[in-house]
């Protein structure tokens, strides 16, 4: 669990280069507790949004293209939360290594993956906190090694 004080603390998150695609709706509530991560749509539906800490780290902000309705109509297992959904849940989101290359990762689309781990482990009546550990070493694992993002918040 990580602390966003406020509008400065959230986009502290981001690389610089990508602050300016930054934009906060209603349902981004601050100051705020975030348990795992927080994600959200832009209004516009261009961009998706994820700030996340691995344990340690600093809260660690990535702007993706939504790349809409781009998404295969077959059933597709999301690369973090490894749950199977049909139709479009699952989806490319791609983000920017740098000003020539982005890299995608097939994940589910609207980055809910933390609830649906939750309903899984429910309906297994099993404990999430395992599963959600490797939802978010997962996602540290694509921003360090895909993006090339200092998970400390070094040098951002
Ligand atoms: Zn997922």
């Amino acid at each position: 669990m990580f602390k966003l004080d406020n509008e400065a603390a959230l986009l502290d998150a981001f690389r610089p280069k990508d602050r300016k695609l930054v934009q906060l709706t209603p349902e981004v509530r601050l100051p705020q507790f975030v348990r795992n991560y927080l994600s959200w749509k832009h209004p516009g539906g261009t961009y998706v949004y994820l700030v996340f800490a691995t344990p340690g780290g600093a809260p660690t902000g990535i702007v993706f293209d939504s790349n809409s309705g781009s998404g295969p109509a077959v059933p597709a297992m999301c690369d973090w939360c490894h749950l199977s959904s049909s139709g479009s849940t699952v989806g490319l989101l791609t983000a920017r290594r740098n000003a020539k290359k982005s890299v995608g990762v097939h994940v589910c689309s609207d980055l809910g993956c933390q609830q649906r781990l939750e309903e899984e482990a429910d309906r297994q009546g099993i404990s999430v906190l395992p599963w959600w550990e490797k939802l978010i070493e997962r996602m540290g694992r694509f921003a360090s090694e895909s993006l090339d993002i200092d998970l400390s918040g070094a040098g951002r």
